[in-house]
Formats: structure tokens, C-alpha cells, sequence
């Protein structure tokens, strides 16, 4: 079928949706009737096969007690890298570089303080100023543990515009005295994505390691980690992998750095064949298994089972081909339906510089996103003027953005959004 050129029009929506290979993953979520919900960025919805996996292990807590660690179709004692391989594909990793376990917080503490060794005048982690900032107080508390003073010890890149950061001024501050480079894949607030292989090839000319925060890209977009030689990752797995509040993350690191030791070590580092010796010197891991530290969180882990199993299905390649036309068609709503509301697009609009979310600016956005939620749209507020919106491949179609934006449209003309007060909730 041929795509018919954009129009504004709920037709074009539907045979967008008609036309999509993939609409029917949406029947594996549980959506609630009368809201779009555009979070999946900050929290992605449950899916059926999250549940039954869910539910399934639970069961062999039940059937089996202790002997669920070696035990059962997933036995608890090799779940983590075992999840691991199957995630390797969604970041372009081998299978033996992954695993599942700690979140992005601790996950960046136990590789920043197994890879960041000041020496010499090479002493500084660079950064950038418009990181999450759980990393950033992960970087500065790293940099004080070496007994180096943060505020002179972290270097951060600025933003120009306030929304993005460009990758020639990273590269610029690439300097002699940098020992390690951490990034985000794709910066939280405007949804840029950087360009991970120029930046890896230009830290490593400069001899300098170099990690990324994958949160707003694992399951948005493809990664070719091993490709692009990538140092590590760590990423968690409540945004767009849908495996529910708090679940477990993730961390990467290259095969070339599984000879050195973890910086945070506790029995899970250890050789698995070892561990039940109990003996008083750890025999740590050989591979990725190291960078675990103690028991691992099963239950926190179960979602991701089924979860991954829809991303082996739908393939990552064709998830972010239908993400970038839902965000393009987002873009182009705003452009023609919203142009009289002077709302600012705030992520960059080039395919291969665009996250899985749009941000629209605006000077009442507190308002109106509090309007939106009023009239069962969920996007997200964030500091200081911007609506996040993320339109996920899996479960939302293009009848849902078309929607959206028609109330987004309503809400502006006739002023809904002065029935609210401009303080923003406690979770935003
Ligand atoms: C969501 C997110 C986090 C959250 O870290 P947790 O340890 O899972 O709470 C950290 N960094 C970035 C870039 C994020 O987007």
C-alpha cells in the first residue's frame, strides 16, 4: 500500500494505523479505557506476558522454595545473565557482555568505580550539564570516594540552547586530564539522541574510557555497542522495556574489560561455581557476573521475562521505524493544528537525532499538562516549561497522537488550562 502524503485529517491516522505491521502488539497491554497514555517513557504499561511471567515465578516460589534457585523453567541462580543474553540484541551487545541486575543508580556507581582510576594529572570525569542528575550525584559522590574534589573533578559540557548539547563541544572537552566520559544515549528532557560512535571514537583516540546511560534509548532505538566499541552501559528497565515500577536494570560491559576487578564486590561477583564455598576470599566471576553484588531481586526481575519476549517478536529495528513516524506525525500535528498556540517543538527534529518522545515548550506547560491529564491524555511535566509525550511503538497508535492533539487543541482554545493552579506535583 502507498502512504498517502501527511494530512490533518482523523483519516490519515486511521490508515496509519491500518497500514502499521505492528499494531497488534497492542492487544498484549492492559490500557485503560479513556486515557492515551504517553508516558511509556517514564513508566511503560503492563503487558500480558509481563504478568504471566510475573505471576509464573511467584508460582515456583510457591512449588519450590529454596530450591527455585536451581530449579523450574527459570531458575532464579542464572536468571540475571541469562535475561542478559536476551537483552544483548536491543543494544547491539554479545550475549556474554550483558546482565540484568542493580538500577541505573547503582549500576553507574559499581562501573564509574570499577573503571575511574585518577591517575597522574588524568584525574576528571566529564559529564554533561544536562544529564539526569541521579548520575551526576552518582559521578560526584564517586569523585569524592578518591578523595578528589567534585566541583573541580567533574567537568560538564553546557547546552547552548538549554535543550541539547552538541557533540563537538563533548569532544572539545575531551582534554588531557579527563580519565572517564559518561553520557546519556538520549538526554531525558529534549529526547536528543547523540551520536555514540563519534563520541566512542573520539574519546578513545584521546585514550580515555567512555560509558552511556541507555534509559531513554534501550528499547526506543537500535545500538550497535560492540560495533562502536562502547567501554559500558547501564540502563534500567522501567521505561520504554515495560517491566514494571522499580524493576530491575541493566549494565554492559565490553569483553576487552572483564579482565579487571569490580569495584563494589559481594558474593554475586563471584565464580557461581564457587559461591557456596562461603570461602573468606572472593574468587570473582570471569565474566559480566562480576559487576553483580548480592542476591538478586527475583521477583523485581520476573516482568522483564515476558517482556522481552515482544521485543524478540516486533524486532527492534522495525519498533523505532514506527516511533519515528509516530513522532514525525506528532511534530507535523503541531506544526499545522497547534501552530496558533505558540508552543515550541524542544527536541530536535532530524530522525537520527530524535529519542522515542517529543517535548513541546511552552510558558503555561505546567497547566496544561495538568488539563491534559483532566481530559485522560498522560504525558509528563518537566522543569521548567516542558510536556514530554511519548508515543511508544508498541502499544499507541496514530489515531492516539491524533487525538491528543485535538484536545491539546481544545484545551488551548478555550482556555481550559486557567481552571488550574501553576504548581507543579510532587512527582511530576
Ligand atoms: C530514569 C533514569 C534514571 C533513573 O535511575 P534509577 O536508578 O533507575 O532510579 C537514571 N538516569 C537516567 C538518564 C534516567 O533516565
Amino acid at each position: 500500500m502507498k502512504e498517502k502524503i501527511f494530512n490533518e485529517t482523523i483519516e490519515y491516522a486511521e490508515q496509519m494505523d491500518q497500514q502499521d505491521e505492528l499494531s497488534y502488539f497492542r492487544d498484549e497491554f492492559y490500557l485503560k479505557k479513556g486515557t492515551i497514555y504517553l508516558d511509556g517513557n517514564s513508566l511503560g504499561l503492563v503487558s500480558k506476558r509481563a504478568e504471566k511471567s510475573l505471576l509464573e515465578l511467584f508460582q515456583s516460589w510457591k512449588n519450590f522454595a529454596i530450591d527455585g534457585w536451581m530449579e523450574g523453567r527459570c531458575a532464579w541462580f542464572h536468571l540475571s545473565e541469562q535475561l542478559g543474553v536476551k537483552c544483548a540484541p536491543l543494544i547491539g551487545a554479545r550475549p556474554e557482555e550483558v546482565i540484568m541486575t542493580g538500577s541505573t543508580t547503582s549500576n553507574l556507581h559499581q562501573l564509574v568505580s570499577s573503571f575511574y582510576h585518577p591517575i597522574g594529572n588524568k584525574t576528571k570525569i566529564l559529564a554533561d550539564e544536562l544529564t539526569f542528575p541521579s548520575d551526576l550525584y552518582a559521578l560526584q559522590s564517586q569523585i569524592s570516594l578518591k578523595g578528589y574534589n567534585p566541583d573541580y573533578h567533574l567537568v560538564l559540557v553546557e547546552s547552548k540552547d538549554g535543550r541539547t548539547i552538541e557533540e563537538a563541544d563533548i569532544i572539545a572537552a575531551m582534554t588531557d586530564d579527563i580519565a572517564l566520559i559518561v553520557l546519556p544515549s538520549v538526554l531525558y528532557r529534549s529526547g536528543q539522541a547523540l551520536n555514540i560512535k563519534l563520541l566512542t571514537d573520539e574519546a578513545h583516540k584521546r585514550n580515555i574510557m567512555i560509558g552511556f546511560d541507555l534509559c531513554h534509548s534501550i528499547g526506543a532505538i537500535p545500538h550497535e555497542m560492540t560495533k562502536w566499541d562502547v567501554d559500558f552501559a547501564v540502563w534500567c528497565n522501567y521505561k520504554y522495556l515495560n517491566a514494571g515500577p522499580g524493576s530491575v536494570g541493566g549494565l554492559f560491559v565490553n569483553k576487552k574489560h572483564f579482565s579487571c576487578t569490580p569495584g563494589l564486590a559481594g558474593w554475586f561477583s563471584s565464580d557461581k561455581s564457587k559461591q557456596f564455598d562461603l570461602d573468606n576470599t572472593l574468587t570473582v566471576a570471569d565474566g559480566i557476573g562480576k559487576f553483580q553484588m548480592g542476591t538478586p531481586h527475583i521477583l523485581s526481575l520476573a516482568p522483564l521475562i515476558g517482556s522481552l519476549e515482544l521485543f524478540e517478536e516486533a524486532g527492534i529495528a522495525r519498533l523505532h521505524k514506527k516511533s519515528l513516524k509516530l513522532t514525525k506525525y506528532f511534530m507535523d500535528l503541531v506544526d499545522t493544528v497547534l501552530r496558533d498556540y505558540h508552543f515550541t517543538i524542544g527536541n530536535p527534529i532530524e530522525d537520527n537525532r530524535r529519542g522515542g518522545h517529543i517535548l513541546l515548550e511552552h510558558e503555561e506547560a505546567t497547566r496544561i499538562c495538568k488539563a491534559l491529564k483532566v481530559n485522560g491524555i498522560v504525558p509528563d511535566f518537566r522543569v521548567p516549561n516542558g510536556i514530554r509525550f511519548a508515543p511508544v511503538p508498541l502499544y499507541n497508535t496514530f489515531t492516539e497522537v491524533w487525538r491528543a492533539i485535538q484536545i491539546l487543541k481544545k484545551i488551548m482554545e478555550h482556555e481550559e488550562y486557567k481552571l488550574f493552579t501553576n504548581t507543579r506535583e510532587v512527582i511530576a
